[in-house]
């Protein structure tokens, strides 16, 4: 079987089983425990459209009998996981080809199964986010502002909360139609700074999506 699950649904089916695992270790009744099961895989075959019967078969948690067993179970179905495509050192400074010294990251492609590849240049306090949107790539440059404030903010795509040098506000410029001088608009929004943890957190893609295309100027 091919991997047939995105990073991102992966995450949801995690987070899902994650609170059914908590039922299991907190509750003693039966009948809710098999109820929560029940609506947990019911919500995990929601996340997916046109399931073969083998998929399907690999998403039934029936085989869950006790909170033991879910660890083996997130493993074994992370063999069917798939992140974005590799992508190049090339394709990356092609991308950001306005950046006169782009960082660029550490791309371990082998394991790494990511919704989107974000890193940060510290020395210039810039976030770049990279992304595969129907087979194309497509970026943005994000500052990282390098005042701390003590609120707390709550990362867009993953929806994590933490403070400042944790989750930041930041900005970034978009591309618009008028290419007339003094003519930009720019975005703030609150990102997690650690690209890797909202990688593992992120359960939907509406949002980054909505963002890049706002951010690049892609009516669609
Ligand atoms: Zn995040």
């Amino acid at each position: 079987m091919k991997a047939f699950i995105k990073k991102h649904e992966y995450n949801h089916i995690q987070k899902h089983l994650n609170n059914l695992n908590n039922v299991y270790k907190s509750c003693v009744d039966t009948n809710i425990i098999e109820v929560t099961k029940a609506y947990t895989q019911e919500k995990i075959l929601n996340i997916f459209t046109n399931l073969s019967d083998e998929e399907k078969k690999l998403l039934d948690i029936s085989i869950l009998k006790d909170s033991s067993q879910f660890d083996k179970y997130l493993n074994e179905l992370n063999e069917y996981v798939y992140g974005m495509p590799n992508i190049t050192k090339e394709q990356i400074s092609k991308l950001f080809k306005k950046e006169k010294k782009l960082k660029l990251p550490n791309i371990n492609t082998k394991d790494s199964k990511n919704v989107y590849l974000g890193w940060i240049d510290e020395s210039i306090l810039k976030l770049f986010i990279a992304y595969n949107m129907n087979g194309k790539l497509i970026g943005m440059t994000c500052r990282v502002p390098n005042y701390g404030s003590n609120g707390s903010h709550t990362c867009v795509l993953c929806n994590h909360t933490g403070v400042e040098s944790d989750v930041a506000f930041v900005s970034t410029i978009c591309k618009t139609n008028n290419m007339g001088e003094g003519s930009y608009r720019s975005m703030a929004f609150d990102l997690c700074l650690d690209s890797e943890k909202c990688n593992e957190r992120i359960i939907s893609i509406e949002k980054l999506e909505k963002i890049l295309r706002d951010v690049n100027n892609i009516n669609k």
